[in-house]
């Protein structure tokens, strides 16, 4: 079959679910048998989101090829199972980078280079990439920002263009608002008539119109919308706010999203979608009833999203052990040794967060001695794992003075240290070690029985590493180094055996963690929470 193109914009307001809508429907899809990929066009002038930082734009995905990418590829990744790349996300930035590289080379032979048509095919050739590779029947573009914003225009004209090359092969799904006014008692249909009009001025009539409700909307009013803008009545579903986004695909298939996307594209339509292994998922989160307590130390707790691939990692893991996911968000700049024992105690298992810079260091220190101590299930990703490190240096080893060169270049001990490669590296955009590395465990570590193998690739996003001149000091001490990397020898992974789960990855075991295919670290950490819940259950019983 040709590639078909579905084009998904958003109208009235940002953070209306543009990314959950379009995974849904790609996960739908791919239940009916197709090969789906979606990506993501973004307005902003950056040429990744991985120089911004999480208050901007919340966590920055990495894709399995070393692309620093907005937090919407996890969602795809998490609901299609699919890995996305570099090719998948596209930013206005890049746009411009290559066509004023082609224009310094001199590819457009002295014209005048212009948004029309030099960006707009520019953007185009980018919408059709994954289309020539023939590996998807469908691909799924995802414009980012909100209709009428100036940013998003070339684009749009882009979109417009588009569905007019390819006809049948192209459709556009509008997300819209429809609010309720409670002082009215009435759900409003005006911004989404405004919105669809919007898009008609230019060139665009969307296809199929998918409202964000908090409120169930009308028949009566879903058929006032289809008239007012020319959209057939049955392509106007509505998406009403659900306590899991996971529950989204099967709400979508309910309003037959799916069937509808494969008429209007003349694609035929056999049977049901295969959703058996995602209504089991969804059964498992719907039944469990008992909780597991997981605190997270990070200094963006305040964020939503700051954690995003985490929390999902997390909520899956629990789910597929019958429990709900408690997450309890502790900022590790407000923790230090007179509160660490009253914010953690009640924890199954507590997990130190990525992140960079100071602000907040002393507190996960803080935290991973006293979980150490305590023995709880811990688990260390990325700057957590280098926490790890250096928080047995400091009260272990008996080197006070151990940091990271990060935080502290000139410590006596920099027992976590810059890579070679990284020391005449000036630019801060895409030099990180990025993207999936290999991986060779110890047979006898928790994480190779975890993963069930001694070889795994997970992806990574740091600069710093252990440093492999303490690594007998360490070892001897307490602390192996059950992972590293075959070909370089740097580690990957740290445990202290003997604790009932103490693990820091070097890499980011949440970026592979999907609803049908959840990490095995996860899984294992938050087994290990469990059964330490269940020891202090029994404890408590025995001593009331
Ligand atoms: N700041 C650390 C480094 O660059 C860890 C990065 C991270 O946690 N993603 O090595």
């Amino acid at each position: 079959m040709e590639t078909k193109y579905i084009f998904v914009t958003g109208g009235v307001v940002s953070s209306l679910g543009k990314g959950i809508i379009s995974a849904s429907l790609a996960c739908l899809l791919k239940a009916r048998g197709f090969r789906v990929t979606i990506q993501k066009f973004d307005p902003y002038i950056n040429i990744d989101p991985g120089t911004l930082n999480p208050y901007e734009h919340g966590e920055c995905y990495v894709t399995v090829d070393g692309h620093e990418a907005d937090l919407d590829l996890g969602h795809y990744e998490r609901f299609t199972n699919v890995q996305t790349t570099r090719a998948n996300n596209v930013t206005t930035g890049r746009i411009y980078q290559s066509v004023i590289d082609k224009e310094r080379r001199g590819d457009y032979l002295g014209k005048t280079v212009q948004i029309i048509p030099h960006i707009t095919d520019e953007i185009k050739r980018n919408v059709k990439r994954l289309g020539k590779t023939g590996d998807y029947d469908f691909i799924i573009t995802e414009i980012g920002g909100t209709v009428g914003d100036i940013e998003s225009l070339p684009y749009l004209e882009s979109v417009r263009q588009l569905r007019w090359e390819l006809g049948d092969n192209a459709l556009c799904v509008h997300l819209t608002y429809v609010p309720y006014l409670k002082a009215a008692k009435e759900l409003k249909t005006k911004p989404t008539q405004h919105s669809v009009k919007q898009l008609q001025e230019v060139g665009i009539q969307p296809d199929i119109l998918v409202l964000r409700t908090e409120r169930e909307v009308p028949t009566g009013m879903l058929r006032k919308i289809a008239q007012f803008c020319n959209v057939d009545v049955d392509a106007v579903v509505q998406s009403i706010d659900r306590p899991s986004i996971y529950e989204v695909p099967i709400a979508m298939h309910e309003q037959h999203l799916d069937e509808i996307v494969c008429r209007k594209m003349d694609v035929p339509v056999n049977g049901e979608p295969h959703m058996a292994p995602w209504m089991h998922f969804l059964e498992k989160m719907h039944n469990a009833t008992e909780e597991v307590t997981i605190g997270l130390v990070g200094k963006y707790v305040e964020l939503q999203d700051a954690y995003k691939s985490i929390n999902e990692s997390l909520f899956q893991a629990a789910t597929y052990n019958d429990r709900r996911l408690k997450l309890v968000y502790i900022h590790s700049e407000k923790l230090d040794n007179s509160n660490v024992d009253e914010k953690l105690r009640d924890m199954d298992g507590v997990i130190i967060a990525p992140g960079f810079g100071q602000r907040g260091i002393e507190g996960k220190f803080v935290a991973l001695k006293w979980c150490r101590e305590h023995d709880i299930p811990t688990f260390g990703i990325c700057l957590g794992m280098q926490c790890m490190v250096i928080e047995f240096a400091r009260n272990v080893l008996g080197l006070p003075d151990a940091n990271s060169t990060e935080m502290n270049p000139n410590a006596a001990d920099n027992v976590i240290d810059l890579m070679e490669e990284q020391k005449s590296i000036s630019n801060m955009g895409g030099t990180m070690r990025l993207g999936a590395y290999e991986c060779t465990l110890l047979p006898d570590s928790i994480t190779a029985s975890a993963y069930g193998s001694t070889d795994i690739k997970e992806r990574h996003r740091h600069r710093f590493e252990f440093n492999n001149d303490y690594r007998s000091r360490f070892e001897a001490a307490g602390m192996r180094c059950v992972g590293e990397n075959p070909a370089t020898h740097l580690v990957e992974v740290v445990e202290i055996p003997g604790k009932r789960w103490w693990v820091g990855t070097q890499y980011h075991p949440e970026y592979t963690s999907t609803v049908l295919n959840p990490n095995p670290l996860f899984l294992s950490f938050i087994r290990a929470a469990i059964a330490y819940g269940e020891e202090r259950n029994i404890e408590n019983a025995a001593t009331k």
